[in-house]
């Protein structure tokens, strides 16, 4: 229980070993560990100058940069919480964040100032905390004049010049590192409260099943203010030693050529980036063969992506995990993807899974036969931040309950079918969308599928099916039917087509299933 686990001590273990060793690479600057080590520290002085004490929140608006993470490690350097807020929230979402989560120090990365200042209860705010404006050096030059209630990162960083800073403080399995509010896709967001244990026990189990080794070069183009892009692999990689290739946004063409040019060994995507780059004309061109591991979770991943990654050279491994879970619950190493198609895998090897009836609490025994999908293990998180009713009925005893549908083969091996939520019932017939989106998703000239439910008097909820296609392409509902009646039962499949110029999803690539469904209800 006593042993030291922060990450941030791993790296400056790196440092002491392998000083010279690239840690980051991030615009046209390439960081070396001794490098990292050096940045941390100055961030780590300015939160100590700032008042900044173990357990308080130091929060980050801002995308993907080398900021990113080397603030994540200052605030562990120092014992505090890192709490990443995702760039794309308007500002009432924003303040109720920061209202909850009561942050010392908010740092904004030039370009989001404005989010802050729409911000009714700004003045407020800033009492009790200090609001500091990165000038990103990738991005233009702040334009206009910055409100003066923001401090300038360089006056931020002068701060702490004469802070005389110790190594930086123990933290052990159950003192915080994350506060991360989830992108609230099923209701209000949760603020999932990550300790140093959950994000060690990730990295535990990564290293046991997932084929890395020491030196290998991450992608890092996920956001990270996600779980995905953060703790999948990145912090994994830099505490051991590792080269991280941080991407401030993705590009599809961008991300192929980065994975050619650097080599990329390990990286965390979600199906939309992993379908993007297949789509674009340059997924022929690039060698891509180096990736070892390509992990892609988060949403269903259609079975079709797998086979065009396959002749690739590429085998990409499904996970399944939650915020809850720092992410890995389960996992399919690269040497089963052609044995088992479609599977998120075994569990982790620390975690353990069940499939449970939700209305009997009992196992699911038979394979095959679904049910909610529940997790245990070190990697999983205590609760949410001060919302004992949402922490209560997120476990049982000791079980935490994912709020996801899935099923076990006869070997063992989990699927997942759908989130308990997005499930319609249509004519008195459960219809997971997950299975029709899955099954549309090679319907040639498609570029994007949502199923979703909308109200109806005959039927309980209609099934409608709102797409987006590429130029010139037309399709009826009768061809859609008729393309997946091969795979999904005819119940399932969508009465109605609504055509979008892109289907919604959010910053995680995830479909938006609260706009898609009331897009679906209007029309
Ligand atoms: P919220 O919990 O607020 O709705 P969220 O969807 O962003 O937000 P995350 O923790 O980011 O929450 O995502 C976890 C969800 O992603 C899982 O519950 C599951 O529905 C989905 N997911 C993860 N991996 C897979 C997978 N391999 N296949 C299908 N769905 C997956």
């Amino acid at each position: 229980k006593d042993i030291n686990i922060n990450a941030a001590s791993g790296v400056v273990r790196q440092e002491k070993f392998f000083p010279d060793h690239e840690a980051l690479v991030y615009g046209d600057r390439a960081w070396t560990y001794a490098d990292l080590v050096e940045d941390v520290r100055t961030y780590a002085k300015a939160l100590v100058a700032n008042g900044v004490k173990e357990n308080d929140r130091v929060a980050y608006l801002g995308l993907n940069s080398a900021n990113f993470l080397i603030i994540t490690l200052a605030a562990w350097w120092v014992g505090a919480v890192y709490e990443p807020l995702n760039f794309r929230l308007a500002p009432l979402e924003v303040e109720d964040l920061v209202k909850r989560s009561r942050p010392k120090v908010l740092i904004v990365e030039n370009g989001h100032q404005e989010v802050i200042e729409m911000i009714p209860s700004l003045d407020v705010l800033r009492e009790s905390t200090a609001l500091i404006m990165v000038d990103n050096d990738q991005l233009a030059p702040i334009q206009r004049e910055v409100p003066e209630y923001f401090q300038m990162l360089s006056a931020f960083l002068a701060d702490g010049s004469n802070v005389e800073l110790a190594d930086p403080v123990e933290r052990h399995e159950s003192d915080l590192g994350i506060l991360m509010f989830t992108s609230g896709t099923t209701g209000v967001p949760k603020g999932v409260q990550l300790s140093h244990g959950n994000i060690w026990w990730n990295s535990v189990n990564v290293d046991s099943l997932v084929d890395t080794r020491r030196g290998d070069s991450n992608l890092a183009v996920a956001p990270l203010f996600h779980i995905g892009g953060l703790n999948a692999l990145t912090i994994r990689s830099i505490v051991r030693g590792g080269r991280t290739i941080i991407r401030r946004t993705f590009d599809p063409r961008q991300t192929l050529r980065d994975i050619e040019e650097y080599k990329i060994n390990q990286s965390f995507l979600v199906p939309a980036m992993l379908g993007a780059m297949q789509q674009t004309d340059e997924f022929e061109k690039h060698d891509i063969s180096s990736l070892r591991a390509l992990i892609c979770a988060g949403a269903p991943v259609p079975p079709v992506l797998l086979e065009q990654y396959k002749t690739k050279g590429v085998n990409v491994q499904q996970a399944w995990g939650l915020t809850e879970t720092a992410p890995f619950a389960t996992y399919l190493p690269a040497e089963f993807t052609h044995l088992k198609p479609g599977s998120c895998g075994i569990p982790m090897p620390y975690t353990e899974v069940r499939i449970v009836d939700p209305a009997t609490l009992q196992d699911v025994e038979t394979p095959g036969e679904t049910g909610e999908m529940w997790a245990k293990g070190p990697n999983i998180t205590g609760g949410y931040w001060e919302n004992e009713d949402a922490t209560e009925a997120a476990f049982c005893d000791g079980w935490f309950r994912s709020g996801d549908i899935g099923y076990r083969d006869e070997d063992g091996y989990l699927f997942v079918v759908d989130r308990l939520k997005d499930m319609i019932i249509s004519g008195g017939e459960n219809i997971y969308p997950a299975e029709v989106e899955r099954a549309l998703a090679g319907f040639p000239g498609l570029t994007d599928v949502a199923i979703v439910g909308r109200p109806d008097e005959q039927w309980g909820e209609k099934v409608i099916a709102v797409i987006s296609c590429k130029p010139g392409e037309n399709p009826t509902v009768e061809e859609i039917r008729e393309y997946a009646t091969a795979h999904v039962a005819r119940y399932k499949l969508p009465k109605e087509i609504v055509v979008l110029e892109a289907v919604p999803r959010n910053g995680a690539g995830k479909l938006d299933k609260v706009t898609i469904r009331s897009i679906a209800s209007m029309r």
